[in-house]
C-alpha cells in the first residue's frame, strides 16, 4: 500500500489509511509530540487573526480547526485504536506518555475564549443565514460546550466554578473507590461441595480462580491452598459476573440472601460509606447548574440530548411504568408460584427473584446458547447482514481483504458502494476475542471521518469490533445468538457513520449526534435479528446446510419478551430516580436521598426493597459515570429504534417494494443527517412524526 521509507514514521502519513502494520509503540511519542506543537502553533495563529472578532469566518476558525482535527485522526486515533485491539505494555507506556497532554490541548481547543467570542459573532451577525444547517449546528455546539465549560463567566463565579469542577471529578474518583474497596472487602468462601450445588461449571471455575488468587496474595507462593473448580474451595464476592450467577443459581436460600444482602449495601457504612459523597455530589451539581443560570443539573444534561425537557422523559416514564406494571406484578406471581410449586415455605423474598426467574427461563424456554451456535458460522451471518442491507439501503459490501493494512492477521477489510456503484465508505472488521491484547465487549470506532478538506473528499472508513468465537481447527467461528444480536448492532453504528452525507467532521456520521439518539441506527438493526426471512435466511448448520428449526426461531422470539415488563419497571427505577435526584431533588430541603429512592420504588418496584437497601450507595452511572440525569437515554434510545422499526412493520414486512422503499427513507435521512440536523427533525423526516412509546410496548408484549 505504502511507499514510505522506512525513516518516515506512520503515524505522520498525509493520506490512504494509515499503515497498522507498521505502527510501533516507539512511533507513538515522536509523532504525538510533533502534532502537538503544530497544534499549539496553529491555535495560537488563529487566536491571534481571531484578535478582532469582527474578521471572522467559517474558514478562519472551523474550517482550520477541522483541518487540525484531521492531524490528530491520523496520528492519536490510531494510537487509541490500537490500545483496543493490540494492547501491550510498551504501547500502553508510550499512550500515558502523552496522554496529559493530548488531554489539555483537547480542552485548550474547546475552550478558547478568543474562539468562543468569534463563533458568538458569527452566530450573531448577518453571516449566519449564509450557513447550512450542518454548519450552524456545528457553531452552536461549540458555543454551547463552552458556556457548560465555563467559559462565560468572570471573577469569584469563575473560580468557584473551576472548584466545584474539580471537587466532582475527586468526589466521583472516591465514589468508585469506594464500591471498588467496599467490593473486594466482602468474601463468601465455600468448601462444601454441597452448597455449589447446580452452579453453572463456568461460575465455579471464576470462583476457583477468585480464591487461588486471593490465596496467592495472601500467602506467597504457597501451593497448598490452591483449589480446582471441582473440589473447592471457591470463594464468591460481589463482582457482578460473579454476583449475579450466583443468585440465578445457588440452591441454597440462607447462601443467596447473604450475598443479596451484602449486595444491596455495598458501599453503606464504615470508612467506604457512599451516602454523604451522594449528598455532595448532588448539591455541587445543583450549584454548578444555578452558576450557569440552570435550575437543575438535569436541566443543564438536557440542553445536549435529543429529548425537548425533564417533562418529556417524565411522560415516557410514565406512559411506559403504566404500561409495565400489570405485567411485572403478573410476572412476580409467576415467580411466586413456581416457587410454592417447587416446595419453598417461606414468601419470595428479593434473594429468590432471580433464582425462580432462572427456572422459569429454563421451564419455559429449553434451549441454550449452545443449540443455536452451530446455525450461525460468521461467514454465513456476515452475507445475511450485508444482503439486509443491500436490501434495505441499496448498498453493496466487497471483501477486500489484501487492499488494506491491518494490525493482526484475523482483521478483515471490506469496501462498500452505493447505488450508483461509486465507492462510499470502508471498514474493517476485527472478529475474534484475542484476552491478550484486546478489551472485551464490542464496538464502533471511526478510523477516518467523511469530510471534505480543501476540496478533497475523505470517505468514511469504520472499525467494527468484536469479540465472537475464533474458529477451532477446520470448525468455523459459530457465534451465540447474542453476538450475532451485537454484530447487528455495531453494524448499525457503522451505518450511520459510513453513509452520512454530512461533509464536515464534527456533524459528519455519528459525530455531533445527540447522546440519547445515538443508539438508533444500532438497536434499529438488532431488530432485523427477529425478522424470520432474515434470521433463516442466515440460521443454517455449518455442517448439514439444515435451516434453523421453526420451534427453536418461536423459543427464541418468545425469550424476546420474557419478564418485559419486570425489566423494563427495573430500568424505569434507575432512570426515574437518577432524574427525580438532579432535577426535583433539593440536597438543602427536608426529604432526604433514601427517602426518594423509596418513592420511585413504591411505583416501580412490585417487590418492594428491603427498608436497608442502599444500592444507590454502588450506582456508579451516575455517581462516578457519565450518566448523571442522563440514565433515561437507554431507554430514550429504545423508543426511538422500536418506532423506526415499526415503520417497516406498518410498510409491511413481506412487502419487498414497501420494504425498499422505506429503507431507501432510512438511509436518506437516519443514516444520512448525522450530527446535521436536530435528531427530532431528523426521526420527523424519517417517520412523518414524533416518535412515540406504542411500537416498543408493542415489541415487549406489553400492549
Ligand atoms: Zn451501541
Amino acid at each position: 500500500m505504502s511507499n514510505a521509507t522506512p525513516a518516515e514514521n506512520p503515524l505522520l502519513t498525509a493520506e490512504g489509511l494509515p499503515p497498522f502494520d507498521r505502527i510501533t509503540p516507539a512511533d507513538v511519542e515522536p509523532a504525538v509530540r510533533e502534532i502537538l506543537d503544530a497544534t499549539a502553533t496553529a491555535i495560537d495563529k488563529i487566536e491571534a487573526d481571531l484578535s478582532d472578532p469582527g474578521l471572522a469566518t467559517w474558514d478562519n476558525t472551523i474550517a482550520v480547526l477541522e483541518t487540525l482535527g484531521r492531524n490528530w485522526e491520523r496520528s492519536w486515533s490510531p494510537v487509541t485504536h490500537l490500545m483496543g485491539v493490540a494492547n501491550s505494555d510498551e504501547l500502553r507506556e508510550a499512550h500515558d506518555s502523552v496522554l496529559p497532554d493530548v488531554v489539555a490541548m483537547g480542552l485548550r481547543i474547546r475552550q478558547s475564549r478568543p474562539v468562543f467570542i468569534a463563533l458568538k459573532h458569527l452566530r450573531d451577525t448577518s453571516a449566519w443565514e449564509t450557513f447550512t444547517e450542518p454548519q450552524q449546528r456545528i457553531i452552536h455546539e461549540r458555543i454551547r460546550d463552552a458556556e457548560l465549560a465555563g467559559i462565560g463567566l468572570d471573577g469569584e463565579q469563575q473560580e468557584r466554578f473551576n472548584d466545584i469542577a474539580s471537587q466532582l471529578s475527586q468526589l466521583s474518583t472516591s465514589f468508585s473507590n469506594n464500591v471498588l474497596d467496599a467490593t473486594k472487602a466482602w468474601e463468601l468462601v465455600l468448601t462444601d461441595p454441597s452448597d455449589v450445588d447446580g452452579l453453572p461449571d463456568t461460575l465455579l471455575q471464576l470462583a476457583s480462580q477468585s480464591h487461588n488468587e486471593n490465596c496467592s496474595t495472601e500467602i506467597e507462593s504457597s501451593q497448598a491452598s490452591a483449589g480446582t473448580p471441582e473440589q473447592g474451595p471457591w470463594r464468591f464476592t460481589l463482582d457482578v459476573p460473579i454476583a449475579m450467577p450466583f443468585l440465578q443459581h445457588c440452591r441454597k436460600r440462607d447462601l443467596r440472601e447473604t450475598l443479596y444482602r451484602a449486595y444491596v449495601t455495598r458501599a453503606s457504612d464504615g470508612e467506604t460509606d457512599n451516602a454523604p459523597l451522594i449528598d455532595e455530589i448532588l448539591a455541587l451539581r445543583r450549584e454548578r447548574a444555578s452558576l450557569l443560570g440552570y435550575t437543575s443539573y438535569a436541566e443543564v444534561s438536557l440542553t445536549s440530548k435529543m429529548a425537548m425537557g425533564v417533562e418529556a422523559v417524565e411522560e415516557m416514564f410514565e406512559t411506559l411504568r403504566e404500561a409495565s406494571w400489570e405485567a411485572g406484578n403478573r410476572d412476580l406471581d409467576d415467580l411466586r408460584e413456581l416457587a410454592t410449586k417447587s416446595g419453598q415455605q417461606e414468601p419470595l423474598a428479593q434473594w429468590d427473584a432471580a433464582f425462580w426467574s432462572e427456572r422459569l427461563r429454563e421451564s419455559r424456554f429449553d434451549f441454550t446458547d449452545e443449540d443455536l451456535r452451530p446455525y450461525f458460522s460468521l461467514d454465513r451471518v456476515l452475507d445475511g447482514l450485508f444482503s439486509l442491507c443491500h436490501r434495505l439501503f441499496g448498498i453493496t459490501v466487497e471483501a477486500a481483504d489484501g487492499q488494506a493494512p491491518i494490525w493482526h492477521e484475523d482483521v478483515r477489510y471490506f469496501i462498500v458502494h452505493d447505488e450508483q456503484q461509486n465507492e462510499r465508505a470502508g471498514f474493517y472488521l476485527d472478529p475474534y476475542s484475542r484476552p491478550e491484547t484486546k478489551r472485551g465487549g464490542a464496538w464502533m470506532n471511526e478510523c477516518l471521518v467523511r469530510c471534505r478538506i480543501d476540496g478533497q473528499l475523505q470517505l468514511p472508513v469504520a472499525h467494527l469490533i468484536c469479540n465472537s468465537t475464533p474458529p477451532v481447527g477446520d470448525r468455523p467461528s459459530l457465534m451465540t445468538f447474542r453476538e450475532v444480536e451485537t454484530l447487528f448492532h455495531e453494524f448499525g453504528h457503522g451505518l450511520q457513520h459510513m453513509m452520512t452525507t454530512v461533509e464536515h467532521a464534527d456533524a459528519s456520521g455519528i459525530n455531533g449526534v445527540e447522546w440519547d439518539a445515538v443508539e438508533l441506527p444500532s438497536q434499529f438493526m438488532e431488530n432485523w435479528c427477529y425478522h424470520r426471512p432474515t434470521l433463516l435466511g442466515i440460521a443454517r448448520h455449518y455442517e448439514t446446510g439444515e435451516v434453523l428449526p421453526e420451534d427453536l426461531f418461536e423459543k427464541l422470539c418468545r425469550a424476546r419478551t420474557y419478564r418485559a415488563g419486570s425489566l423494563m419497571l427495573r430500568q424505569l427505577n434507575f432512570g426515574m430516580l437518577d432524574m427525580h435526584l438532579h432535577h426535583q431533588f433539593d440536597p438543602a430541603g427536608e426529604d432526604t436521598v433514601l427517602e426518594v429512592q423509596q418513592r420511585i420504588a413504591e411505583q416501580t418496584s412490585p417487590l418492594p426493597p428491603l427498608p436497608e437497601n442502599r444500592f444507590l450507595c454502588g450506582f456508579q452511572h451516575i455517581f462516578a459515570g457519565g450518566y448523571a440525569a442522563g440514565y433515561y437515554s437507554y431507554k430514550w434510545a429504545e423508543v426511538l429504534s422500536a418506532d423506526a422499526f415499526s415503520a417497516f412493520e406498518d410498510a409491511g414486512l413481506d412487502d419487498e417494494h414497501a420494504v425498499t422503499e422505506t429503507g431507501r427513507r432510512f438511509r436518506d435521512t437516519v443514516l444520512a443527517s448525522g450530527g446535521g440536523r436536530h435528531p427530532m427533525d431528523v426521526f420527523r423526516d424519517f417517520r412523518g412524526r414524533e416518535p412515540g412509546t406504542a411500537a416498543l410496548l408493542k415489541h415487549n408484549g406489553l400492549a
